[in-house]
């Protein structure tokens, strides 16, 4: 019989999902209004510390509202990581805005607040307006958040932190999209918790959460009827979902517990392959930073490797049906986007030329993992010449400036 496929990032349901589920059906609520929304905003809010909370159909329609009422309008431009998934930067393109990507910093593989600052001060010197910053927090691991803030202040930015990726991570403490004027999340079936699809906009702005409720449920003004007086999206969440989302924020402490000792694992196993004369990279926290590991994402350079591509490890795992994937492609490389400025991209470059996400689905058994490193032993097996090989790489490491896997 041909073995079942590992698949990247699978939904992991708990077992209080369907109990909401069920009592939705019992009470009727089967709208995008309902006490499981309330109820889901109001527990995201008491996780995060975020003060308000819109519960709406998607991360990409959070950020959406997020830019609007942020005043981004056609023509002005807003700074967004080029290192992402295009659901963060088409919502710019919505808006009839103009992306300006800025690359990431080798540490944590955000957007770099070096480049950040220089790009604003470009723009502004060529007269644009730039409107808002758009940081992203990738496979979990927070930006540099307080750099990037302080840019903020100094230019009178607003930021717009998208954590699609990141609920669970922790940055000082703090939990991510509550740092900048507002924060999005996402609940898509490849999250770490899912309500198949939803997002949500958080804040502590009373007022801006008030205009996203009333934006993302049609713009009906007070009125018996129908009345409109501005643009309006049915971007809601439906009450059904929102008690799946229920269920599964209850379990995502196990889930981000799982999610690391993936991580974990897979550095053990790298630790050892190292030894053999392969040096495969890994993103680490810098102090303070905690990330749920969403993903585990490797960097594998031939030149550290013996050879061996990033194509080569993810076409055997596809032979062995295992699912991986490239990190994702930058923005500024992406055919729609061609016409946007940007600002750096060679680290952000190099990241998808060697990066590689691992199976890291919460509910990963021993078994599977066995099959995992399986293939990667059946790779890395270049007839290694000994201590030369070894040296070779080493040399390489030190002019390359990403963070080695500490010893
Ligand atoms: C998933 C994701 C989004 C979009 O969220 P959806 O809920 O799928 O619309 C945006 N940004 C990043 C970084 C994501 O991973």
């Amino acid at each position: 019989m041909e073995k079942s496929r590992i698949f990247l990032s699978p939904p992991h349901m708990g077992e209080k999902e369907l109990e909401y589920v069920l009592d939705v059906f019992r009470s009727n609520w089967m709208a995008p209004v309902g006490p499981h929304i309330t109820a889901f905003e109001e527990a995201i809010c008491r996780l995060t510390g975020a003060e308000y909370g819109v519960a709406l159909s998607s991360g990409t329609a959070a950020i959406h509202l997020a830019l609007i009422l942020a005043g981004v309008e056609r023509g002005d431009e807003v700074i967004c990581q080029s290192l992402t998934f295009a659901g963060s930067a088409f919502p710019v393109l919505y808006q009839g805005a103009v992306p300006v990507f800025v690359d990431s910093e080798p540490g944590t593989w955000n957007m770099d607040p070096g480049i950040l600052e220089e790009a604003i001060r470009e723009r502004q010197r060529q007269g644009r307006r730039v409107k808002a910053i758009l940081p992203v927090h990738l496979y979990g691991m927070p930006a540099r958040m307080d750099e990037i803030m302080e840019i903020s202040r100094r230019y009178e930015i607003p930021v717009i932190e998208d954590a699609a990726e990141a609920l669970g991570s922790l940055y000082k403490g703090r939990h991510l999209g509550t740092d900048g004027l507002m924060g999005i999340l996402s609940f898509n079936g490849n999250k770490i918790i899912t309500t198949t699809g939803g997002g949500m906009l958080v804040s502590r702005n009373r007022q801006l959460m008030e205009k996203a409720r009333f934006l993302s449920t049609q713009a009906r003004d007070e009125a018996p009827h129908y009345e409109h007086s501005q643009l309006g999206f049915n971007y809601r969440m439906s009450n059904l979902l929102a008690g799946v989302g229920l269920g599964q924020l209850s379990v995502l402490q196990e889930r981000v517990k799982a999610r690391r000792h993936n991580f974990r694992k897979y550095q053990q196993y790298f630790r050892e392959l190292k030894m053999r004369g392969f040096h495969v990279r890994m993103c680490h926290e810098p102090t303070g930073f905690f990330s749920n590991r969403w993903l585990t994402v490797i960097l594998v350079d031939p030149g550290c490797c013996q050879g061996v591509t990033r194509e080569k490890l993810r076409l055997a795992f596809g032979k062995a049906r295992i699912e991986t994937r490239p990190m994702w492609k930058p923005m500024h490389l992406q055919p729609l986007f061609r016409e946007a400025p940007c600002y750096g991209g060679r680290i952000s470059e190099r990241l998808f030329d060697q990066g590689l996400c691992l199976p890291s689905g919460s509910a990963l058994t021993p078994g599977e993992f066995e099959r995992i490193l399986r293939v990667m032993n059946s790779v890395f097996r270049a007839p290694v010449t000994g201590r030369r090989a070894f040296k070779r790489h080493e040399t390489v490491q030190i002019a390359g400036n990403f963070g080695s896997a500490p010893s």
